[in-house]
């Protein structure tokens, strides 16, 4: 079959939830038999989100092969368990500097060059990139930002261009916003119709139009939108708000989405029947969750719960498999201290200690450390929380009072947490990390190697700081064990004190690879070890 594009565009406003519905028309394609890919094109001028700052953009996700990409990227692949990587998340800036790169090569020599068609060339370049691999049917293709925007103009004409191009091969989806004026009690359709209007006014008819809305939109009001919009009354559906992310793409089938997509493209039939067995097995437990899990995550940036969407999600997975619901209790680091930690943490059966950046809000992540170390409070230190772990023993348990890491204090005497060699010259912010998965030795018998129940993993990285190996020896005899690393380096990656119930800190980040059909072992373990305790608790 011919790889099919679909473009997802939206209007009115932002945050409607792109990604989702990009996200869940991806699961429903998998589940009727097709090869799935979803990209991510961000119309800003930064060249990856790797600088931005989370209270701005929400979580930085990372992908396998290293890139710091838009958390969508994250939503596709717990959605459709398939990795992404480097090209399914291009910005504004990767397109100029590329072609800015050509054009000092010399490859437009004696040309102008211009946005149409140079800039619109590189967009539909990158467009088609996935799809030229041969691997995918479909190629879904979510374009930020909100139609109207200045950035996003060159996106919308290379869309155009390609709509005209492959003809029945793509297909644009539009997302709207119906608002419910409460006063009038009435649903307001008019700016759907004024986004759309703006959509053909640069080229794009579309042919399918996604409503978000919180109340129900009437047949005939839809029927009013199809006749407004030039789309088939079948192709006008609404997204009504769910009480959970993963119930869209069944909100989204009940109402043909994927039928229409199929019908549209002119694809062959491969399924009459969506199989969403595994996935409505999660939903199920997802319901029928009564019992409570309260898990504390204490990190610097609860502000804007999106900064740790990944680490959430991977929670809720890991919940719903152990049929408890999710209570996450996001507590504020910098706002933690002494005369406080046992009323915060001790309601909590787990807690998480969040990565992060910088000195802002470390003090209280050491206090909730020396808390849930004193009281057997399972607890999992992810990246920069994996480092507090260890600078926090350094100075409780093996006495070096100053004890810190060398992005926190440069001219500490005990720099436990250090910059690599290799490191140290580095003055790029950019990209300049240790980025990605790599692989990971564990020690047979410790937590995380019976929870992966195998001793070679691979987990993403995204950090510049290390466990510094000439302490290594002092930290095993004390209590705290390197329990593993990477088997080229010798690098630490995971640290346990065995002598407490569940006490582990990774390097890495285990939560970029859990999704909603293979929650992450890790977070599984921990979930475990949090039961465990609620029920003593109970006792
Ligand atoms: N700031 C730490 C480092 O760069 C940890 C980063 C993180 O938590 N992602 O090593």
């Amino acid at each position: 079959m011919e790889t099919k594009y679909i473009f997802v565009t939206g209007g009115v406003v932002s945050s409607l939830g792109k990604g989702i519905i990009s996200s869940s028309l991806a699961r429903l394609l998998l589940s009727r038999g097709y090869s799935v890919t979803i990209q991510k094109f961000d119309p800003y001028i930064n060249i990856d989100p790797g600088t931005l700052n989370p209270y701005e953009h929400g979580e930085c996700y990372v992908t396998v092969d290293g890139h710091e990409a838009d958390l969508d990227l994250g939503h596709y692949e717990r959605f459709t368990n398939i990795q992404t990587t480097r090209a399914n998340n291009v910005t504004t800036g990767r397109i100029y500097q590329s072609v800015i790169d050509k054009e000092r090569r010399g490859d437009y020599l004696g040309k102008t060059v211009q946005i149409i068609p140079h800039i619109t060339d590189e967009i539909k370049r990158n467009v088609k990139a996935l799809g030229n691999t041969g691997k995918f049917d479909f190629v879904i293709t979510e374009i930020g930002g909100t139609v109207g925007d200045i950035e996003s103009t060159p996106f919308l004409e290379a869309v155009r261009q390609l709509k005209w191009e492959l003809g029945k091969n793509a297909l644009c989806i539009h997302l709207t916003y119906v608002p419910f004026l409460k006063a009038a009690k009435e649903l307001k359709t008019k700016p759907t119709q004024h986004s759309v209007k703006m959509l053909q006014a640069v080229g794009i008819q579309p042919d399918i139009l996604v409503l978000r809305t919180e109340v129900e939109i009437p047949a005939g009001m839809r029927r009013k939108v199809a006749q407004f919009c030039n789309v088939d009354p079948r192709a006008v559906i609404q997204s009504l708000d769910a009480p959970s992310i993963y119930e869209v793409p069944l909100l989204m089938h009940a109402q043909g989405l994927d039928d229409m997509v199929i019908e549209l493209t002119g694809s062959e039939v491969r399924s009459q029947h969506a199989d969403l067995e595994a996935w409505n097995n999660f939903l199920r437990r997802l319901r029928e969750a009564k019992e409570v899990v309260n898990i504390g995550l204490v990190g610097k940036y609860v502000e804007l719960q999106d900064a740790y969407k990944s680490i959430s999600e991977a929670l809720l997975q890991a919940a719903t498999y152990c049929d408890r619901k999710l209570n996450l209790v996001y507590i504020h680091s910098e706002k933690l201290t002494e005369a406080d930690v046992d009323e915060k943490l001790a309601p909590m059966d787990g807690v998480i200690i969040a990565p992060g950046f910088g000195q802002r809000g470390i003090e209280g992540k050491f206090v909730a450390l020396k808390w849930c170390r004193e009281h057997n409070m399972p607890t999992f230190g992810i990246c920069l929380g994996m480092q507090c772990m260890v600078i926090e023993y350094a100075r409780d348990v093996l006495g070096m009072t100053d004890a810190n890491s060398t992005e926190m204090d440069p001219k500490t005497t005990h720099n436990v947490i250090d910059l690599m060699d290799e490191q140290k010259s580095i003055s790029n912010m950019g990209g300049t990390m240790r980025l990605g998965a790599y692989d990971c030795r564990l020690k047979p018998g410790s937590i995380p190697a019976e929870a992966y129940g195998t001793e070679m993993v691979k987990e993403r990285h995204r950090h510049r700081f290390e466990f510094n190996h000439e302490y290594r020896r002092a930290f095993e005899e004390a209590g705290m064990k390197c329990v593993g690393e990477n088997p080229e380096t010798g690098l630490v990656e995971v640290v346990q004190v065995p002598e407490l119930d569940w006490f582990v800190g990774t390097q890495y980040h285990p939560e970029y690879s859990s999704t909603v059909l293979s929650p992450n072992p890790l977070f599984i373990s921990f979930m475990k070890a949090a039961l465990k305790r609620a029920e003593k608790k109970e006792k």
